[in-house]
């Protein structure tokens, strides 16, 4: 299990260890997707179910309650997560392997009851839950009972990326932990020392500043067709359909989130004159700029935006990618208004 605490947490990890230190029972680490957070929530759970932990407050690593959570079977842990949509043990063991969207009250009913058993080895429970946004409304009731009479000695650590989704009555339970990167540098430098990536400023721009998210980029091999995706839109004479057949073997969420980013710097360019993800890229998204109608711009950015929640289960991916296109080719047609 992790035991990281990233060089931009230090703040947050300090903040969290004082207000587990003057007893509080629930956290709420919250932050961008991709900074971090989830290791973080590990490495807290490990510090505090330790038998010995090191002078900087982290797991010693070599205790029986390390060495318990080293092989995932520590009886007094618990981290709630998804579950994975698939029977197939290889599946499973598959890096990209999909994941249900919500955490079910099953998962939080299964957890409570384990609470509910005196701790193993007299040392305290802890329970990550990530990310906390997938709570459906009756595991998010269910868990509200256990974080106002929490059991004697445990830790609830939520990650979320989306606190506001959370139920306010959840929210009102939990010590809010933000977990920021205050200085770019520290994230350029990590991503530097731990991944081949080439351009860390330009991956860190596409993962909106996020480290973490920015290595998973650079380790996707779709990251390198990006550019000649998005130049071959930008072309005067595209065809959205031959575009479409071209990148049929992208996923829909991998143009999706690429059409998002893309309409983001086209509006962010028309306003501001420079983009905000794909900076590489900023010549072409500054002369579809000059002639790019804001309106239908940010209108097509909100629809692709609401498309995000049902992207993984497209009837027929290739028609979606198709409309997608489309709708990205009218959105930007020239603006007679401004001829
Ligand atoms: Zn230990």
């Amino acid at each position: 299990m992790s035991n990281t605490v990233y060089e931009w947490q230090q703040a947050a990890w300090q903040f969290s260890r004082a207000a587990l230190a003057r007893g509080g029972h629930a956290l709420l680490l919250t932050g961008a997707r991709g900074c971090g957070k989830r290791d973080l929530a590990l490495a807290l759970a490990a510090a505090y179910l330790c038998d010995a932990p090191r002078s900087d407050g982290r797991a010693c690593g070599s205790c029986e309650s390390c060495r318990w959570l080293a092989a995932g079977s520590h009886p007094d842990f618990a981290l709630i997560e998804p579950l994975i949509e698939s029977d197939d043990a290889e599946a499973k063991a598959s890096a990209a392997t999909r994941r249900s969207s919500v955490i079910t009250v099953n998962q939080i009913r299964e957890t409570c009851d384990l609470l509910e058993i005196t701790a193993h080895r007299d040392a305290g429970k802890a329970i990550v839950i990530h990310p906390a946004e997938a709570l459906n409304a009756a595991a998010s009731n269910a868990l509200l009972k256990s974080l106002e009479e929490p059991p004697p000695r445990t830790v609830f650590l939520l990650v979320s990326h989306r606190p506001a989704l959370l139920l306010p009555t959840v929210r009102s339970r939990c010590q809010f932990v933000p977990v920021r990167i205050a200085d770019p540098l520290c994230a350029q430098r990590w991503l530097a020392a731990n991944t081949q990536c080439e351009a860390p400023d330009l991956m860190l721009a596409l993962a909106g500043g996020a480290p973490l998210a920015a290595a998973a980029i650079a380790a996707d091999p779709a990251w390198t067709r990006r550019s000649g995706f998005l130049r071959a839109l930008g072309a005067p004479d595209a065809d959205p359909v031959r575009i479409a057949d071209v990148y049929r073997d992208l996923a829909p969420a991998q143009v999706l989130s690429w059409l998002q980013t893309w309409t983001y710097d086209l509006v962010q360019f028309r306003f501001c004159g420079r983009t905000r993800y794909h900076r590489d890229l900023e010549s072409i998204a500054g002369g579809i700029a000059q002639s790019l109608h804001p309106i239908a711009a940010t209108r097509l950015h909100r629809d692709l935006v609401a498309l995000q929640r049902h992207i993984n289960h497209p009837l027929n991916a290739r028609l979606l990618v198709e409309a997608m296109l489309i709708a990205y080719q009218r959105a930007v047609a020239r603006d007679v208004t401004s001829a």
